[in-house]
């Protein structure tokens, strides 16, 4: 399997870019193991439970989709709009929301954390009660193993060469002031 970071992803940093890799190596051992790419039957095999909701958003807000330590949810309308405005079929940004989202759930916790930057940070961040790499490291690690997933299980989507669609969609919109925040 190919996991090679696309050079369009918005890898700001090293460590973002170790996450990636980290979420990669992730998705070609669960697709070794469990036989299948299909982001759907891993998520069945795994027993987490998906949920499809139909909210459209607020207007500037997008988001494609969530996982909560217990349930995977996706957002129908979302992802169906932002598809269609970038010419992508809704299944390979359905698979590629849902393969995220999984991420969240199957990149192990301790091998993420062992990857933060440096110590001082963690103490600042500690200090005001905040991780501030927390989140875009965790986001790396689970857009990692969604592209592995897509390129496994669609090498031909349009995904792969515009990956900003799935790890940015806020800014992706034309209308749109999101930040890449908003995609949790
Ligand atoms: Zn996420």
């Amino acid at each position: 399997m190919n996991c090679t970071v696309p050079s369009d992803a918005l890898l700001d940093t090293a460590v973002e870019r170790e996450a990636w890799m980290l979420g990669a190596d992730t998705a070609t051992e669960l697709l070794e193991r469990r036989g299948t790419s299909d982001p759907t039957t891993l998520t069945a095999r795994l027993n987490i439970r998906v949920e499809t909701e139909d909210w459209d958003g607020t207007g500037t807000l997008v988001m494609l989709g969530s996982y909560d330590g217990d349930v995977i949810s996706l957002y129908r309308e979302q992802i169906r709009a932002l598809a269609e405005r970038h010419d992508i079929p809704t299944a390979h940004l359905t698979a590629g929301v849902l393969a995220h989202e999984l991420g969240h759930a199957v990149v192990p916790d301790d091998k993420l954390a062992s990857i933060h930057p440096g110590s001082w940070r963690r103490r600042i961040g500690d200090l005001f009660g905040i991780s501030s790499h927390a989140k875009p490291i965790a986001e790396a690690a689970a857009n990692g193993f969604a592209f592995a997933v897509l390129r496994s299980e669609y090498p031909e989507t349009p995904l792969v060469e515009r990956p900003r669609v799935l790890t940015n969609p806020g800014m992706t919109a034309v209308d749109s002031a999101s930040s890449p925040e908003s995609h949790h």
